[in-house]
Parts: structure tokens; C-alpha cells; sequence
């Protein structure tokens, strides 16, 4: 079935054709007819499958055609990042061209002033991170006396970042009758019981891809290396991937700036997003990656949903993340929508423990990329690596030559 046949607003349709999509994905089809009837819908749906329009799509649809009944805001997504509330809204942007509904996106961060007066000029549907809205809730700015529907996304990640009474605090102040929508990548006790208590017992549930919570679009890789080495396979991944965009994860702050510098120290420019940069920054440097001015990503976990780069090629785990589940979010980078993707692990032999906890979650093997020893000597000894052992040798013998020539001279005179 094609979009063009579904019973949604012809503004959408084109909105949809223009960005490209002609069909449903998986989770769409799935999804669309029970959102549009106003049903609960609890949906396992791993990053990258097209799971925003599969609500944005028919709760723009429902609120386009009611608009001039129900003035006022009618929808809330909650997202647990600043990130994904900016990548959300975006979605929604796109989608809401030509229709009569507005959506607004507002996250902490950035100044709260702008936030309000485009608040003021009403709004039907807010994305918001649980901090800002709160705040400008009840600061007066935001009135939810006529939402609808509440989606809460990602709400794995809202749980494991402690938004558990968030989500019991808005459902609180929202009308009896909502409707709700529960999105998660990845499903355990926790979440289903938390799902359980958000949603209706008449909920329609919705799996995609049970075996796994990986896209089957990425394919996966590990390569085993000694931590101290890592700097140079990723030197030498860049330079064989010239013009690849990478995104690339590591466990902490710290870490991220350490890889950029050592980059650097093999002349190869770089970016990095993580906790410490304020929101301005971290737009910024959005940005540039998306309009490939920066090739090259340097991440922290935190910050990595709700990055959607349509042609990102190679998700690489210079770390390997503590908690496996993080894997899933950040292999889930690359190979979004129909496109294929590649995520190479670089696994040192005390991360072992915790590849095998992430095979066993995503229900592959990932496939080991052997490299001989030459080809490992030959990595360390990168002359083009100010910090290579090749280089620090080169750079030894020509200051003894120097010193040499310097003796010699001062023997002669
Ligand atoms: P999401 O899982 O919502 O983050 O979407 C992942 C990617 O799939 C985004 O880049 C979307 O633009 C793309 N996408 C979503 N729906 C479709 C569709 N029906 N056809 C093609 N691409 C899509």
C-alpha cells in the first residue's frame, strides 16, 4: 500500500511525498490505522525504522481535520533528549507544511523567552524534554486542560534517566479521556510494567523485528585491538574512508576530547558532541555534520538520540558501551529508513564481557574483521602520526643526527 492511498489529508500526502516517502515502513503500517482510530498503541520499534511519522502522521491528520473545532494545544511528545526534541520537531515541521496545525519543539538549554512568546501564539503539538516543559508549565506558558494525546518516546531511555515521575506527573494533569502512545527501542520487565501502567488495557501492542532491537539494515563488525591502540586503528579507519561520514562513540566527556585531540595529532579535523557543551554549541555542531562541513563525529551516549543523518555511514564503538542497550541507540545512527549502514566495534581484550552481552541482546554474532600482525605493526607505525611510533623514531634519530652534526662542528672549531 502507498501513502497516496491512505484516508490522510492530501497536504500530508505531499508533505510526505516531497521528503520522499512512498510507502509505509513496517512500524507505519502497523501503527497509522489504530493512531488514527485513537487507540492506545505500545510499540517496540527499534531507532531508525521510521517510527516519528508512524505518530506524526496520523495525529497530524486527526488534529488538521479538527482544528476548528479544538483551539489550543492537543498534543504532547515526550522525549528524554535535547536532541531528539530538536529531531522530532523537525519531522513534525516537515510534515505539518500546508496543513492548519502547528507543532512547536522546546527542550532546555537555550533561552526561554523565544520559547514563550511562540508558545503564545498557540501551538497544537509540543515536543518537549520533561525539564522545560515542566517549567513552563507551570510558569503558566503551556495549558494542557485539551490534550489528547500524549506520546512518550524512546521511554526506555526516559526510564534510565529517571523521568519515571515525569511521565506519572503529566499523565496526572492531562484530561481523563487521552489517548497514548508508548515508543520504545528495547523492552524489558522494567519497561513493559511501566508500559503497562501508561497505556490502556485495550492498547494495541506492536513488535517490529522480535528477534532482534537492531535494524536489519546495519550490518556489524568488531575488531580486536589493545585499548593504548585504539587511536591509531581510528587514524587509520578515517584515512581509508576518505570521504565516509563516521560518527564515532566513546563512554565519557573526557574521552571525547582526548579522541579529537589525538586526531588532530594525525592531522585529521574532527568534532565532538557530549554533556559538557552548552545547546548552542551542540546545535552548531549538528549542524555542521549535517551539512557535511565536519566528516567526523566524536560522541558521548547521552547525547547520541535523536541524531538522524540520513547518509551517515559507519557508527564506530571506540568504546564499547557499559550498558548494551546503548549499542542498540548507536548503531541505530546508521543505516536508517531503507539505507544501509556498518558499525565497527573496536573491542579491547577487558571489553570482551561486555560484547558478549551485546551479541546476546541483539541476537547476532557480530563478525570478527581479522588483522594480521603486520598489518597491526604497520597501523602503530603511521608515519603520518606525530604520536606514531614511526614518526617519534624519525623524529629521535633526526635530532641525533642534528646534535651529531652540531658535535662535530663544535670538535672542529
Ligand atoms: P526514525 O526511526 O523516525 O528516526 O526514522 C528514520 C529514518 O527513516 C529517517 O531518516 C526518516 O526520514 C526515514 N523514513 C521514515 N519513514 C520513511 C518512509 N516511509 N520511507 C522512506 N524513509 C523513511
Amino acid at each position: 500500500m502507498k501513502f497516496e492511498d491512505y484516508p490522510i489529508a492530501d497536504a500530508i500526502k505531499k508533505n510526505l511525498a516531497a521528503a520522499g516517502y512512498k510507502r509505509p515502513t513496517d512500524i507505519q503500517f502497523k501503527a497509522i490505522p489504530s493512531i488514527l482510530k485513537g487507540e492506545d498503541v505500545l510499540a517496540v520499534a527499534q531507532t531508525g525504522t521510521g517510527k516519528t511519522a508512524a505518530f506524526a502522521i496520523p495525529i497530524i491528520d486527526r488534529i488538521h481535520r479538527s482544528k476548528r473545532s479544538l483551539p489550543g494545544l492537543q498534543c504532547i511528545v515526550m522525549v528524554p533528549t535535547r536532541e531528539l526534541a530538536g529531531q522530532i520537531g523537525t519531522v513534525f515541521n516537515t510534515l505539518c507544511h500546508h496543513t492548519r496545525v502547528n507543532p512547536f519543539a522546546i527542550y532546555g538549554g537555550v533561552d526561554q523567552d523565544r520559547q514563550i512568546a511562540r508558545l503564545k501564539d498557540g501551538i497544537d503539538i509540543l515536543v518537549a524534554t520533561p525539564g522545560r516543559m515542566f517549567d513552563l508549565i507551570s510558569q503558566g506558558a503551556i495549558t494542557v486542560s485539551l490534550v489528547n494525546t500524549l506520546v512518550l518516546d524512546e521511554a526506555d531511555r526516559m526510564l534510565d534517566q529517571g523521568f519515571i515521575k515525569d511521565i506519572q506527573s503529566i499523565k496526572k494533569k492531562l484530561p481523563q479521556r487521552h489517548q497514548t502512545l508508548f515508543f520504545s527501542a528495547t523492552i524489558d520487565r522494567e519497561i513493559k510494567k511501566l508500559a503497562f501502567s501508561q497505556v490502556k488495557t485495550t492498547a494495541i501492542r506492536i513488535q517490529i523485528s522480535p528477534d532482534s532491537p537492531v535494524s536489519k539494515n546495519v550490518t556489524h563488525w568488531m575488531v580486536e585491538m589493545e585499548m593504548d591502540d585504539k587511536r591509531f586503528f581510528l587514524r587509520r579507519f578515517i584515512r581509508d574512508h576518505e570521504t565516509a561520514r563516521i560518527m564515532v562513540f566513546v563512554r565519557t566527556k573526557v574521552r571525547a576530547e582526548r579522541v579529537a585531540k589525538a586526531l588532530e595529532r594525525g592531522h585529521i579535523p574532527s568534532a565532538t558532541i557530549h554533556g559538557d557543551k552548552d545547546q548552542a554549541d551542540r546545535n552548531m555542531v549538528m549542524a555542521r555534520f549535517k551539512a557535511g562541513e565536519e566528516r567526523i563525529l566524536i560522541a558521548t551516549d547521552v547525547s547520541a538520540r535523536g541524531i538522524d543523518i540520513p547518509d551517515l555511514d559507519f557508527v564506530i564503538n571506540y568504546d564499547l558501551p557499559e550498558n548494551p542497550e546503548n549499542y542498540v541507540h548507536r548503531v541505530g545512527r546508521t543505516g536508517r529508513g531503507t539505507r544501509k549502514g556498518q558499525a565497527f566495534s573496536f573491542c579491547s581484550p577487558e571489553e570482551k564481557p561486555l560484547l558478549d552481552q551485546i551479541q546476546a541482546l541483539i541476537k547476532e554474532e557480530i563478525v570478527i574483521q581479522p588483522v594480521t600482525r603486520e598489518e597491526y605493526t604497520d597501523i602503530l607505525l603511521d608515519p603520518r602520526d606525530t604520536d606514531s611510533l614511526r614518526s617519534m623514531i624519525l623524529t629521535h634519530e633526526a635530532e641525533e643526527k642534528k646534535h651529531k652534526k652540531s658535535r662535530r662542528k663544535s670538535k672542529k672549531s
